[in-house]
């Protein structure tokens, strides 16, 4: 056991408690009794079932994360990682062959040993709590088409990566750098129209007076909108959301059908005056850019570390090679990625608080607001988690943030 070795364990274990402390801080704010804050949000029963909903989800997550975390303890200690490297040479002894069947082994473990749990959760907690409008055939048909576009897509980067790997010297970081973040750019802006139909319907929004109202206030608003779409979320789910896609010409609004269905036309523009927010205030570019700046200084770091052997020792590895280096590299760098996460959120959240200010400036405060609460319930969300939970992990304000701030909002107008 090298010291790279007991580092690499520290980080994952520091990483393991940390996490289930954050979720005991959670526990602390469950309620039996309807708090204040809460009141003319969630009726007592709804309430009830919300908190036993946070309960089940907090239960399951100690056990699968348990579940994961001694998984890769054991790779650890014993040599797993070794193991499978080993296979994989012994079949191909090229950079490239290797190191593809090396994650495609290990992909294909990981998502066998984790499936009964993903399974129990889609088909009994969700079910439970009347979500779950997955069937059996769109699961295994999901599975699959992850699995087939897993390979397809992460198996060529991959190859992409380690084949200018093998051609440039010290400035690979750089070449890799400008392959990832075309691909980022690209995605960004074919997403919508080449992976989401893999998976789910997008119908145009049909004419009448949501789409009127829609674009009566687009204009207003100086947005050109060509492309709102409606998505058959509840092929899959009771839960609602809309979201903002694409960029320039290629830009789309997506409208759950599960949202339409509960919510009044003013609420509805009031959601997509949101999402035209974070678009003219420049989110969705922002956010892009500081996706690709992050991967710029991991790839850099990387550069530096890749090629010492330390690395793949530490995994027990003799012959050092690019994907045992990657792997080591992978936990040895998550504690910065944490750290560049929060930060992440702490944007995100600043975004969405501008969002909010801007529906309420040119549309309606209260309408956003109802349209908020209404999707709150609908989803069973959390409305008291822990601010140390919040700082950390979530990228949007909790509602009762949101509705303070939007009251603010029109007290100053
Ligand atoms: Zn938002």
């Amino acid at each position: 056991m090298t010291t790279l070795f007991w580092i690499i364990l520290g980080i994952l274990v520091f990483d393991f408690i940390l996490e289930r402390w954050l979720d005991y801080l959670n526990t602390t704010k469950w309620s039996t009794s309807l708090p204040d804050e809460v009141k003319g949000i969630y009726d007592e029963e709804k309430y009830r079932k919300q908190q036993a909903y946070s309960k089940t989800n907090h239960r399951f997550g100690m056990l699968t994360s348990s579940y994961s975390f001694l998984l890769i303890v054991l790779m650890l200690f014993f040599e797993g990682f070794a193991l499978i490297n080993g296979w994989a040479t012994n079949i191909s002894t090229s950079p490239i062959w290797s190191a593809l069947l090396f994650f495609g082994i290990l992909f294909f473990a990981s998502d066998l040993l984790n499936t009964p749990f993903d399974w129990y959760a889609t088909f009994v907690i969700e079910e439970k709590y009347g979500f779950n409008k997955t069937t059996i055939k769109t699961y295994l048909g999901d599975k699959l088409k992850g699995w087939l576009l897993g390979a397809i897509i992460g198996g060529g980067l991959l190859a992409l990566i380690i084949f200018i790997y093998l051609k440039t010297g010290e400035w690979f970081w750089l070449y890799v750098w400008a392959v990832i973040s075309g691909f980022s750019i690209f995605m960004a802006m074919f997403y919508s129209s080449l992976i989401v139909p893999l998976f789910n319907k997008q119908t145009p929004l049909e004419d009448g007076e949501l789409k009127q109202a829609i674009q009566a206030f687009a204009s207003k608003v100086g947005f050109k909108l060509d492309n709102i779409f409606v998505i058959d979320g509840s092929k899959r789910s009771t839960k609602a959301n809309a979201y903002f896609t694409g960029l320039g010409s290629k830009k789309r609004i997506v409208l759950y059908d599960t949202l339409i269905k509960d919510m009044s036309t003013e609420e509805l523009v009031a959601v997509l005056a949101h999402e035209i927010g974070h678009y003219k205030k420049k989110h969705i570019v922002w956010s892009l850019l500081l996706g690709i700046i992050q991967t710029g200084l991991m790839l850099f770091i990387f550069s530096r570390f890749i090629d010492s052997p330390a690395l793949s020792e530490a995994l027990g590895v003799k012959t050092p090679s690019f994907h045992i280096g990657l792997i080591a590299f992978g936990i040895l760098y998550s504690p910065l990625s944490s750290l560049i996460g929060i930060g992440m959120n702490i944007f995100s959240r600043k975004n969405e608080y501008e969002a909010d200010a801007f529906a309420a400036t040119h549309y309606s405060g209260t309408a956003l607001a109802n349209a908020l609460k209404k999707l709150s319930v609908q989803n069973l969300s959390n409305l008291r988690p822990h601010p140390a939970y919040v700082f950390v992990h979530y990228s949007h304000p909790t509602l009762l943030q949101r509705l303070s701030a939007l009251d603010k909002e029109q007290a100053n107008s």
